[in-house]
């Protein structure tokens, strides 16, 4: 009898191995001992099912082992003389070893513990190559889509943190009419940029918050004059295709030629007047590259409402080429024409 393809024997059924992930009561698959789900943010509890290492921590109910001195998930002392092992174990029943403690007590540690169950000293995971991220709130990893951070529970992307910048630029794009292309803001450590693998993903230096001692110190107007400039790379990786354009390479030129990264460069995104110095580009830092110059045009026409007459009669004033003006006529001309696809 031929098999039919689509049908499993049974014995492959049963025997199927139990499977180290689970799902979120949302429905949301985890990977195993994520303190939350990413995607609705609830705690979660990693229990002894089926009894396979013999105990639960009775503070907060995850799996342990009965020969840990603390518990690694929330380094609960758990002691207990005679039942404890005396000597730091590699890796007991139920549990694996993934490396020695941090501290050197000897013992083994399985990841993501938190804590080292033999001396209760906090465990440092290296995370990179496993995330896209790290999470500004507890530095661990975290994927771009994530909305919550498995570790900590708190806002994964950060926005949390730059709610009046980003109400900021929500309220210009709608007001310049700019419609959304699905980009996603995150606060991340190191550089500000967009990757042009990821258009969607625009990532903002988080030193800027994490930096500030207190709230009043955030400059929020240059995140938002940062913020935009970024969002201008995110749009023109999106609408890549319009960079093909006669219009578009007249008015801002190569856009594949290549890009020599400078991280000298300095760039005040505080600024919304118009630089007097170039007499072809909106800004100094315009000059550096035709990507750089249309996120500085991006910014300046977000930032600006999208009012080119004002705008225009501040060039006149600081003598601006007509070449500049090419460039918002340009940009305008391409929105109305999204617009008018809908
Ligand atoms: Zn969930
Ligand atoms: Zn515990
Ligand atoms: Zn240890
Ligand atoms: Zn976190
Ligand atoms: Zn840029």
């Amino acid at each position: 009898m031929k098999r039919c393809p689509v049908m499993t024997p049974r014995k492959f059924r049963r025997i199927a191995p139990p499977s180290d992930d689970h799902r979120c009561a949302c429905g949301y698959p985890l990977k195993r001992f994520w303190s939350h789900c990413p995607d609705c943010g609830r705690a979660q509890r990693w229990r002894d099912i089926g009894g396979q290492a013999g105990g639960e921590c009775p503070s907060c109910r995850w799996v342990i082992s009965p020969k840990f001195s603390f518990c690694p998930w929330c380094a609960e002392d758990l002691y207990r003389e005679g039942r404890s092992s005396e000597k730091p174990l590699k890796a007991p029943k139920g549990f694996r070893m993934d490396a020695p403690c941090d501290a050197r007590c000897g013992g083994g540690v399985q990841y993501p513990m938190p804590w080292c169950p033999w001396c209760g000293e906090e465990q440092r995971w290296n995370e990179d190559g496993l995330f896209e991220g790290d999470c500004p709130h507890c530095a661990r990893g975290v994927d771009d889509w994530m909305d919550h951070c498995p570790w900590c529970g708190e806002d994964a992307t950060g926005q949390d943190l730059i709610p009046r910048a980003l109400t900021r630029v929500r309220q210009l794009l709608r007001i310049a009419r700019i419609s959304d292309w699905g980009y996603r803001i995150l606060l991340r450590p190191g550089v500000s940029g967009v990757d042009p693998k990821y258009p969607k993903i625009v990532e903002i230096e988080q030193r800027y918050i994490t930096g500030a001692k207190r709230r009043d110190e955030i400059p929020w107007t240059m995140l938002v004059g940062l913020i935009s400039h970024e969002l201008g790379h995110s749009f023109l990786y999106h609408h890549w295709y319009w960079t093909r354009t006669g219009a578009f390479r007249r008015a801002f030129g190569e856009v594949a030629k290549p890009y020599r990264v400078v991280d000298d460069a300095w760039v005040d995104f505080q600024r919304r007047r118009v630089a007097i110095a170039p007499v072809n580009h909106v800004s100094g830092y315009a000059m550096r590259h035709p990507q750089e110059d249309f996120a500085e045009t991006f910014r300046f026409y977000l930032t600006r409402r999208g009012r080119l007459r004002e705008l225009f009669s501040e060039f006149g004033q600081k003598r601006k080429g007509v070449r500049v003006y090419q460039k918002f006529l340009v940009f305008e001309d391409f929105l109305r024409s999204l617009r008018s696809w809908k």
